[in-house]
């Protein structure tokens, strides 16, 4: 059955806003208002069913052509109804023993993807059929590349196997539900073996099944565990609840062209709304052609809304190094990143630091980062966690980073490989997460890790890589010192395999003609980070040039080498460089350079950087009078463009009126 609704109606029109109808192969109720409108919607339904399509929209003009002469336009969006394959929550099941068998049984008609897994092919042939298994000297590697949210359930026929496997679980800190088979006298000693390594085994269930039963045969004990695992699976996925249908109202504006290219960019509605279902745009128009009875509106007018923007270069352990005195980029690093970074390997401070970024960054009107953790997976894995907690997409990983820096903060070519692969199998793809190969810079870095860091570029072509490049002149001479056999910077990446248009380069500021040239071949991305680069008297980014000589760019904050997470005050900084170069930065470029151009320096312009539906909400509501001074100024601006100046030379996080991630609001006080 596909479900036919009247998304917006503007002009005279048939039918209202709201109105549905639902075609099967041979079927048809309710109405959209009939006539030839209703004709091609339902033909349109009919082959979706035959196509197995699942989503679709129509964008009809009503005119003569399709003989309905009530002038006007009409927004179709139609949808399947009823069930659809899920994406069912992950159980693994570890050993294959009797309980273990019938587990497996009693989940298997249940709403999960259950996997039995053992290391004895003789236990795994008496598993009934149609039972997934998983036959693995390894067990406990199952565990690390579970997806978040899974469920893991022990009772191997080892106890020392089952402490291990559940110690591994717990450390994830984010599965669903780990459960392991055995008495309370089991569980205190697994506890005391767990604390000794600094794991806090509260979220532990044990004993499994709890406490509704005493009988122990195997099917009892498998029905009552099956019944836990649902309870604590579908508390799980039943995340905050959303209104399934809201309507934002403000003034509209988003870019569908660069305004270097075209004066035909953006599409501004001054009464303007955005209908949003599932966390997903449905729809942008004219308030009045998306208004129904019964719709939650949220009403952020005089206020302008925006496609969230988009920071495609950030430091996530540096938060709490933002703002130190006095240094260049090397003793900086040395004096101040390097320490701090070292304490992202304790225990609990990683998750911690992960909650207070995301909230800066989403408090900024930030709704995607490209982010660099610190070398310790944890810190990646503590900052995916949150952001997929949150539905917000992040690109980000652990840096790679073998010499000239503190050992704390050191991997191995092998560990850093290692690492990088685990993160990937793990987070890239998961939700909205996506992950970046993350060689810190040439400077910190072997020939071997490089080596090692192109190697995970051919493996998984489709993640990002980031890194940094000719920031500051002493750090160019110290790295083709490290590599004598470089013809120049970009060579060192180049050698490695590292350059695509996947590639970010933070800074490229003193890039010589030959570097150029290669950027522009391969589509390698530079990145312009104004606030970091005043700050550390790095140098003058030459956009300009950049383009002409056809090299994509993106803009971003650099925080902590750059002073603000406000990509407002990156854009103010940003316009006083490209004055200094003799270059301008037009409020219309600048904003969508942190919107829809950063989309497009990522490849990720079809999920983030426009209003475009289908798309995820992710806003950004801007008010141009947030202070005083901006209300005073705003007194005599008379077009759009000079209210945007304005925001973005005046502005920062206290005209983020409100911040939306997926449809949800994220700052608490509007
Ligand atoms: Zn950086």
């Amino acid at each position: 059955m596909i479900r036919v609704r009247v998304i917006s109606a503007r002009g005279s029109t048939p039918r209202d806003a709201g109105a549905e109808m639902f075609v099967g192969p041979a079927s048809v109720e309710g109405t959209i208002g009939g006539g030839q409108l209703e004709y091609m919607a339902i033909d349109r339904a009919r082959q979706m069913l035959a196509a197995g399509e699942a989503e679709a929209g129509m964008d009809i003009p009503l005119g003569p052509e399709i003989g309905q002469c009530c002038g006007g336009r009409v927004v179709l969006h139609l949808d399947r109804q009823g069930p659809t394959p899920e994406d069912h929550p992950d159980v693994l099941v570890f050993g294959a023993g009797h309980v273990g068998r019938a587990l497996a049984l009693a989940l298997h008609p249940l709403p999960v993807d259950a996997t039995l897994i053992d290391s004895r092919p003789e236990e795994l042939a008496q598993t009934a059929p149609g039972i997934s298994t998983k036959l693995t000297p390894l067990p406990e590697a199952e565990i690390r590349a579970a997806r978040p949210g899974s469920a893991v359930v022990i009772l191997t026929h080892d106890h020392a196997l089952d402490f291990l496997l559940a110690a591994e679980a717990l450390s994830r800190g984010n599965l669903s539900y780990v459960g392991m088979i055995g008495s309370a006298t089991k569980r205190a000693q697994f506890t005391r073996f767990v604390r000794a390594k600094g794991i806090d085994p509260a979220p532990l269930i044990c004993p499994i099944g709890a406490g509704f039963t005493h009988d122990k045969r195997p099917a009892v004990i498998a029905a009552f565990t099956a019944a836990e695992l649902i309870t604590r699976l579908t508390a799980a996925s039943s995340l905050k609840k959303i209104p399934m249908q809201q309507l934002i109202r403000g003034r509209v504006l988003d870019f569908h062209a660069d305004p270097h290219d075209t004066a035909d960019n953006h599409r501004y509605i001054q009464d303007g709304a955005i209908l949003i279902e599932d966390g997903k745009i449905l729809a942008v128009d004219d308030y009045t052609a998306l208004a129904r009875e019964g719709l939650v509106e949220i009403d952020h007018r005089p206020h302008l809304i925006l496609p969230g923007f988009i920071d495609t270069h950030i430091h996530f352990p540096q938060v709490q190094v933002i703002a130190s005195w006095g240094a260049q980029l090397l003793d900086w690093l040395n004096t101040y990143t390097f320490p701090e970074e070292e304490r992202f390997n304790q225990q609990g401070h990683a998750p911690a630091m992960a909650d207070a970024f995301l909230n800066l960054l989403t408090g900024h009107g930030t709704t995607t980062a490209v982010a660099f953790c610190s070398v310790h997976p944890e810190s990646a894995e503590a900052l995916f966690s949150a952001a997929h907690a949150r539905n917000m997409a992040m690109v980000a990983g652990k840096v790679m980073m073998d010499r000239n820096a503190p050992d704390a903060v050191l991997d191995t070519p092998q560990r850093g490989y290692d690492d990088s692969k685990a993160l990937i199998a793990r987070w890239h793809g998961t939700g909205r997460q996506r992950y970046a190969i993350t060689p810190r810079f040439a400077i910190t870095s072997t020939p071997e890790q490089m080596a090692m860091a192109g190697q995970l570029v051919r493996e998984h072509p489709d993640c990002h890589v980031q890194t940094h490049l000719s920031e500051n002149l002493e750090e160019i001479d110290f790295t083709l010192s490290l590599y004598p056999q470089a013809r120049d910077y970009l060579d060192i990446y180049e050698t490695h395999g590292l350059l695509s248009d996947r590639l970010l380069l933070g800074h490229s500021i003193h890039l010589r003609p030959r570097e150029i040239a290669r950027m522009a071949e391969t589509g390698s991305r530079a990145v312009f980070c104004p606030t970091s680069n005043l700050f550390l008297g790095s140098g003058l980014f030459d956009e300009g040039g950049l383009r002409a000589a056809g090299v994509v760019s993106g803009i971003a904050t650099d925080v902590g080498g750059g002073t603000s997470y406000s990509m407002l005050q990156t854009l103010n900084e940003g316009y006083k460089i490209l004055q200094l170069r003799g270059q301008k930065l037009t409020p219309l470029s600048a904003f969508h350079w942190i919107t829809r151009g950063n989309a497009l320096a990522l490849g990720m312009e079809d999920r983030i950087g426009t209003l475009a539906p289908g798309s995820m909400a992710d806003l950004v509501v801007l008010d141009s009078r947030a202070t005083p001074a901006m209300a005073l100024r705003m007194e005599r601006a008379e077009t759009l463009e000079q209210e945007l100046f304005i925001l973005q030379i005046m502005g920062d996080d206290r005209s983020v009126a409100q911040t939306y991630v997926a449809g949800q609001a994220m700052k608490t006080a509007v």
